[in-house]
């Protein structure tokens, strides 16, 4: 999706380019007539906007991806970056952790 907005926008912007370069060529004659300066201007715009439309999708797409890798090891709940357990299973870990130390110290 966001690769195919960049490749639209790039063939956009790479289009406007080849016409400005046939509307310099054909300067002052009929053909410069078919491609006015504020239409090659109007597609740029559009080129640029699917560019950016482009580049934004995928950083998204890549963050939206990073944020879903992330799960609690024990149920595949979604947790925020960083973090290995859920809420429920970090505590539970805990709990043991505090247990096996408490056992330990009572020896
Ligand atoms: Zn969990």
């Amino acid at each position: 999706m966001s690769s195919t907005l960049l490749r639209l926008g790039l063939w956009i912007i790479l289009a406007v380019v080849a016409l400005y370069v046939l509307h310099e060529t054909y300067a002052g004659t009929a053909v410069a007539a078919y491609f006015s300066m504020a239409t090659l201007q109007k597609a740029l715009v559009i080129g640029g906007v699917l560019v950016v439309a482009g580049l934004v999708t995928s950083v998204f797409g890549k963050g939206a991806k990073a944020v879903s890798k992330n799960r609690c090891v024990v149920c595949k709940t979604p947790i925020p970056p960083g973090a290995i357990y859920c809420r429920a299973h970090l505590r539970r870990v805990l709990q043991v952790e505090d247990d096996r130390a408490h056992m330990t110290h009572s020896r």
